[in-house]
């Protein structure tokens, strides 16, 4: 029998309303408890390769881990919101089986982004929720995606951007689609950046994400999230960042503090 959770609908109006952070505890505890009840029995599996047509979902163990690191930062973390923007979920897209809304599929990536992220004391948590017209729903193009993070309502300076769609197509293999990219405005590299997540994106690709928000780039460590080769080993639930990852990430995390690109909510 399916399980019910909460979904939440925002209209225009709740543009530029800033959440108290208690609300958002509340809710995604709520959520996780649908997590648990919805993804029972299940395996997790990941690679590029599998981006079309299979589905992901978490075992019973991994169901109750996320349930007990569900998005709550601990007061030794440094915390950076996260300006969240989606277009209207369609019923056509399939997201991974267990996360049938967009709250309990956005907690697993929360979830999974700031146990990754602790390490080096950082922990994301949603500033806002807002909503793009349905004709932004499918990123086609590089102008696509450029477009996206243009436009005054979307810049939250000291903040990250995260824009969720229906469809993300890979702009260098035709009819391919990809479940998540840091993109850059070509007009400003450095300064203007932004994540855009495809529906169908399984639960560590925001962390992936956000490893290159943070100064990573793809890399060959098995263990890393940052490796996009398919393999079998370590399973998906061992994988994360390696040392030398972390390294670089802490470096990037104390420039773009001192630079003011990310400011930490006091
Ligand atoms: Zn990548």
């Amino acid at each position: 029998m399916p399980t019910k959770c909460i979904t939440r609908h925002r209209g225009a109006s709740s543009q530029n309303r800033v959440r108290h952070p208690s609300d958002i505890h509340l809710t995604l505890s709520a959520i996780a408890l649908c997590v648990i009840l919805s993804t029972w029995g299940k395996t997790e599996a990941w690679g590029k390769t599998e981006a079309r047509g299979k589905t992901e979902a978490w075992s019973k163990t991994e169901a109750l881990r996320h349930s007990t690191r569900t998005p709550k930062c601990s007061p030794k973390t440094e915390r950076i919101g996260l300006f969240i923007h989606r277009t209207p979920r369609l019923s056509s897209v399939s997201s991974p089986s267990g996360l049938s809304t967009d709250d309990l599929w956005l907690t697993a990536q929360l979830t999974e982004a700031n146990a990754l992220f602790r390490e080096i004391g950082v922990c994301f948590y949603i500033q806002d929720d807002l909503p793009l017209p349905i004709s932004e729903s499918v990123m086609a193009t590089r102008a696509q995606r450029t477009a996206l993070g243009r436009g005054k309502r979307r810049l939250h300076r000291g903040q990250i951007e995260l824009f969720i769609v229906n469809r993300l197509e890979d702009v260098d293999v035709e009819d391919t689609e990809i479940r998540g990219v840091h993109w850059r405005d070509p007009r400003d590299r450095k300064g203007r950046r932004w994540v855009i997540l495809s529906r169908i994106a399984r639960a560590k690709v925001l962390a992936h994400e956000l490893g290159h928000y943070f100064g990573l780039p793809h890399s060959k460590y098995l263990r890393s999230i940052m490796n996009k080769k398919p393999r079998r080993s370590p399973p998906m639930k061992d994988r994360g960042f390696v040392d030398d990852e972390y390294k670089i990430m802490k470096r990037f995390w104390r420039k773009m503090k001192r630079s003011g690109h990310l400011k930490p909510a006091s």
